[in-house]
């Protein structure tokens, strides 16, 4: 009967063996989608098949950082087909918006644009999925919880303590609902001057050990800042200092995912 059973699941949870990886932060502007978007593009590149959703559902930064803003997905029958860029398969509100409209859906509402992107979306043979949650401890992130109950955790925060300390109560809540964090991302952790090769810790020292302790789990990166004046801090590329960071990184995540 386990057959029948899983014809009853959504499709995006039928595969067997299929990983899922929510990404959370605890307050906005940490670099949480610019870290789910190049992790995703890193595991792609190294073979594994990715998606990625997009469910910071009032945030959206995806859909920019991909290029792909305002592209209207295909469907065939009653599926909707992600959009592909990079490798990625990718799900976002922001395709079925209209421009500049600001999302003012309440929660109910944002668990069953989830729940279709679960159910409606035809994914394809996918190896793991990546959640990109809203900040902080809201309604997206307990629906996550709900709906799929083997989601991992990784928890991106920036080193000042002020980010910290709210990243630490995202993954509180994700250790409380049974969720392993399997680490902590440390975003914007140093800076290397382009000129004389020096490194500055603008932003301090020290947030993303912090909140690794705090969870009891490890520090899996510390990305750098990008200087936005030579190359915004979208897609990196392979070679890239930031690229080679997120091939680590995307290492360490494959292997926490037994990938
Ligand atoms: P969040 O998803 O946490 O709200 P974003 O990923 O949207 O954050 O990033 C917020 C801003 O910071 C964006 O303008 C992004 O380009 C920039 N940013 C993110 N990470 C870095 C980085 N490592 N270096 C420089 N700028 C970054």
């Amino acid at each position: 009967n386990a057959e029948a059973q899983q014809a009853e699941l959504p499709p995006i949870l039928r595969q067997q063996g299929r990983q899922f990886l929510a990404i959370a932060s605890g307050k906005g502007g940490v670099g949480k989608s610019t870290v789910t978007a190049n992790l995703a593009v890193a595991l792609a590149r190294k073979g594994y098949r990715v998606a990625l959703i997009d469910a910071d559902i009032y945030g959206f930064s995806i859909p920019v950082i991909f290029g792909i803003e305002g592209v209207k997905p295909a469907t065939i029958e009653d599926l909707i087909m992600p959009v592909q860029a990079e490798g990625v398969k990718i799900m976002s509100m922001q395709f079925f918006v209209p421009e500049n409209t600001p999302v003012v859906w309440r929660g109910p509402m944002l668990g069953k644009t989830l729940r279709s992107f679960f159910g409606q979306v035809h994914w394809g043979d996918v190896d793991i999925v990546l959640l990109d949650l809203p900040p902080g401890t809201g309604d997206v992130a307990l629906d996550v919880h709900t709906l799929l109950p083997q989601s991992k955790q990784l928890i991106v925060t920036t080193p000042q303590a002020a980010a910290a300390e709210v990243a630490v109560r995202a993954g509180l809540m994700g250790v409380r609902t049974n969720h392993q964090v399997i680490g902590v991302v440390e975003n914007m952790a140093y800076f290397v001057c382009d000129s004389c090769g020096e490194t500055s810790y603008l932003f301090g020292r020290g947030g993303g050990e912090r909140v690794a302790a705090a969870l009891n789990t490890t520090l899996l990166a510390e990305i750098p800042i990008a200087n936005q004046e030579k190359e915004r801090a979208d897609i990196f590329s392979a070679d890239s200092l930031h690229g080679q960071v997120f091939g680590k990184l995307a290492d360490r995540v494959a292997e926490a995912m037994g990938l």
